[in-house]
């Protein structure tokens, strides 16, 4: 039950407006969280579903036996509560304020933030709401990296290429696998990984051949991805390089240069014509226009 590993609370801007909250008076009206809005995620063992998903409150909903938790969890160490360092300033104020008073003290504050609503998106540098990790060797080369590098060049991840599979909970809904590269992987991924891996919840090591388990353990230990051995066939596709090879056209520096011969020429002549302004030394080849104008002299 990777769901189970997952930090009991976490704090967020509402990556979007569909979860319900789990207030009492919330829940029979069906209110949603806003946007945006601040709110506290539980993670919850749903017997139905048979999971652990976060169940969600508006911020001014948050309880007393929530609040009373966070301190008996985290004292004043709040920059350990998950999600808490990447609320708002306005937000991280209130959740200190409220576990110090053991209540939530502003029930009139929402924190909305929407620019910081996208945070806990799987589409992220780094996948924060990780609830579970597996390590293994790709059969079928057809998952996608989500290394940001990577997934921008649309780059695949490579049959035999050792990978990090990272579960997610997509909404607090359901468990989706992402996966990046083992030499794509992060500090954060390693950390993570590397709990499980204490915790004896992490999957896939004793499959793999000892060279890549060895590479696995190495990058525990080093807190880095180590370079795993490249896959025994050679890669079908490149990695698309349009975009490079443009950069490297030898037409582009000449052009560059022209544009941008033009502005100082244009300065020098304004500069030329305020009568108090000294001219500056200056490097630029000789203007015809300005020395036909006879504004002047620092050329000769
Ligand atoms: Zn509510
Ligand atoms: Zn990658």
């Amino acid at each position: 039950m990777e769901g189970a590993n997952a930090p009991k609370y976490r704090f967020e801007h509402s990556p979007n407006d569909k979860a319900g909250c789990q207030q009492a008076a919330c829940k029979r009206a069906e209110a949603k969280i806003p946007k945006g809005d601040l709110r506290i995620g539980t993670n919850t063992w749903l017997e139905g579903a048979e999971k652990y998903a976060f169940l969600w409150r508006h911020w001014h909903c948050a309880t007393y036996h929530q609040m009373r938790s966070l301190k008996e969890l985290f004292g004043e160490k709040f920059d350990e509560i998950p999600g808490y360092s990447n609320v708002s300033d306005e937000s991280q104020e209130q959740i200190r304020l409220s576990i110090e008073a053991g209540y939530v003290v502003d029930k009139q504050f929402t924190g909305s933030r929407p620019d910081l609503a996208k945070y806990y998106t799987p589409y992220n540098a780094e996948i924060t709401n990780a609830v579970g990790y597996k390590v293994d060797i790709a059969t079928r080369g057809t998952a996608g990296c989500r290394d940001p590098g990577c997934k921008d060049k649309g780059i695949k991840i490579l049959k035999g290429e050792l990978r990090l599979g990272i579960a997610t909970l997509w909404d607090g809904e359901y468990e989706a696998w992402v996966y990046k590269h083992w030499k794509c992987i992060t500090k954060y991924d390693i950390d993570g990984a590397k709990e499980r891996f204490e915790q004896d919840s992490f999957d896939g090591l004793s499959d793999l051949p000892e060279e890549h388990k060895e590479v696995v353990l190495d990058s525990f230990e080093q807190g880095k991805a180590i370079n795993p051995p490249a896959p025994p066939t050679p890669p079908a596709k490149k990695p698309k390089s349009k975009a490079r090879k443009r950069k490297v056209d030898l037409s582009e520096p000449s052009e560059e240069e022209t544009e941008e011969a033009l502005p100082p020429k244009k300065k020098r002549v304004r500069k030329a014509k305020e009568p108090s302004v000294e001219p500056e030394p200056n490097d630029e080849p000789d203007s015809p226009a300005i020395m036909a104008e006879g504004q002047d002299d620092s050329y000769e």
